[in-house]
């Protein structure tokens, strides 16, 4: 398969802080030209049966996914798993585990709001949730923006929800050990998700490249939504240097909040080896 298919590989539903449903985004991805499609809800598999018999009615080819929340040299990093098995116990547990601190950070992120006039706002957020495992930081900035506290999601995290701002409450998420065990122990590939993301220093961002390739993590996102075209051409390089496949995705979640929409994205570079071509049997 070429590098050229237009393969959306990262995208979220309501099931996680997504706000159209697997099948909604099924249609949306087939009517703009998606040719090879995931859900990569964020630390869930609940809309995965419900995405492979949408994609098979809309005659779109399907990879499972999901992306997994990891705590990495004191940050974040997001951990993208494809064409996993979504019963395999051990990645359901694990997810289920990462899952299981979301509720109580929420609760502590509404106390931290409420220091600085805002109240209410667990409750705000939770009327946006649709799967109560899952209320993100998503569904508080779309409360805030909501009640008019701020003009869009991008203004929110830019004033709250962040590190040093009100709203943000510490998180211990999965180890990159953990994550890319359970991604492979079920049969998928694990993707680096949008790497300029992160605020790693050389070395911090050297160290995550090569113990996940130590892991058996086997794919880096070069082309998404997040990335300018020098970012891309950096992780490109990436790719090459440690023996990375390429992936791509928007990483969409919501028409009005998204600045690229499914399946709108630039082509993957050339010479890189695309995600999919290591994926072609778990095509459903
Ligand atoms: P959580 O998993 O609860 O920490 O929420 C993370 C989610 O918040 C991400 O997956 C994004 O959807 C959203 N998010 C985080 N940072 C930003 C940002 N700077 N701009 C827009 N959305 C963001
Ligand atoms: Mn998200
Ligand atoms: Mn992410
Ligand atoms: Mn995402």
């Amino acid at each position: 398969m070429s590098h050229l298919l237009n393969a959306d590989l990262h995208s979220h539903s309501l099931v996680s802080d997504g706000t159209l449903t697997p099948e909604a985004l099924a249609r949306r991805a087939r009517e703009r030209g998606v040719e090879l499609w995931a859900l990569t809800d964020h630390d869930e598999l609940a809309g995965q049966a419900r995405a492979i018999e949408a994609a098979r009615q809309e005659g779109l080819p399907y990879l499972t996914g999901t992306e997994i929340s990891v705590s990495f040299a004191g940050q974040t990093v997001h951990i993208v798993g494809l064409g996993m098995d979504p019963d395999h116990p051990a990645l359901v547990e694990g997810l289920r585990a990462t899952r299981g601190g979301r509720e109580v950070r929420a609760r502590a992120m509404a106390a931290d709001l409420q220091r600085v006039g805002i109240e209410g706002a667990f409750e705000g957020a939770l009327r946006h949730v649709d799967n109560p495992e899952l209320i993100s930081r998503t569904h508080f900035a779309r409360h805030l923006v909501e009640t008019g506290v701020c003009s869009d999601t991008h203004e929110v995290f830019r004033r709250f929800l962040v590190e040093g701002k009100p709203g943000y409450v510490p998180h211990r998420w999965a180890s990159l050990r953990d994550a890319v065990g359970w991604i492979t122990g079920a049969g998928g590939v694990a993707v680096i998700a949008h790497p300029a993301r992160y605020r790693f220093t050389a070395n911090e961002e050297y160290a995550l490249f090569s113990e996940f390739s130590q892991l058996g993590g086997q794919a880096v996102e070069v082309v998404t939504a997040a990335h300018s075209a020098p970012e891309a051409a950096r992780y490109a390089d990436f790719c090459r240097e440690f023996g990375l496949a390429a992936s791509r995705g928007s990483d969409f979640h919501c028409p009005q909040e998204s600045r690229v929409d499914l399946g709108q994205l630039p082509d993957l570079p050339g010479e890189l080896t695309p995600v999919w071509t290591l994926l072609e049997s778990r095509i459903h």
